[in-house]
């Protein structure tokens, strides 16, 4: 037991570094202006989004969030698998409730359209941030009921 929670806690810690450490390759470097995304009405400034309204005659871009929605280009999917089914109207709420706090907080953090294969489901990002707070959420609720695997561009959460 002592084994498998400090095997969890070191999964944790490095899926924690990962998520500080990620880099949006979506997020433009250097070429800072004040603009506008055509798509979703988010406003840029220094580097910044918000959901301030828009300076009249901004130059109208298309923000990182929704290139990646048009290039169907996740920054991070979750993976639930299992027997999450049975749980998917309460999963599917909570997914709901996150990505609405995540989305006014964070214009670019945003949840793609999700895919249900099977038995798994599949919720591709925009954020590598709010694909963490989701997979939170769900341990809070559910607790030793899933298990979480860690990788790069994905995380599992299988309800065992
Ligand atoms: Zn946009």
């Amino acid at each position: 037991m002592m084994h498998h929670d400090s095997t969890r806690a070191l999964a944790y810690a490095k899926a924690r570094r990962a998520a500080r450490d990620w880099v949006d390759i979506y997020r433009p470097v250097g070429k800072l202006y004040p603009a506008v995304c055509r798509e979703c009405h988010a406003t840029e400034w220094k580097g910044r989004w918000s959901w301030d309204a828009p300076l009249p005659d901004l130059p109208r871009v298309l923000c990182p969030a929704c290139e990646r929605i048009r290039d169907g280009a996740a920054a991070h999917v979750l993976e639930l698998t299992g027997r999450c089914r049975g749980w998917w109207d309460e999963v599917r709420g909570l997914i709901g409730n996150v990505e609405r706090a995540e989305k006014e907080q964070h214009p670019l953090e945003r949840v793609m359209t999700l895919q249900v294969e099977g038995d798994r489901v599949l919720v591709p990002t925009t954020g590598m941030h709010i694909a963490r707070r989701i997979a939170a959420a769900i341990v809070r609720r559910f607790r030793h009921d899933v298990r979480l695997t860690f990788g790069e561009r994905f995380t599992r959460i299988e309800w065992v």
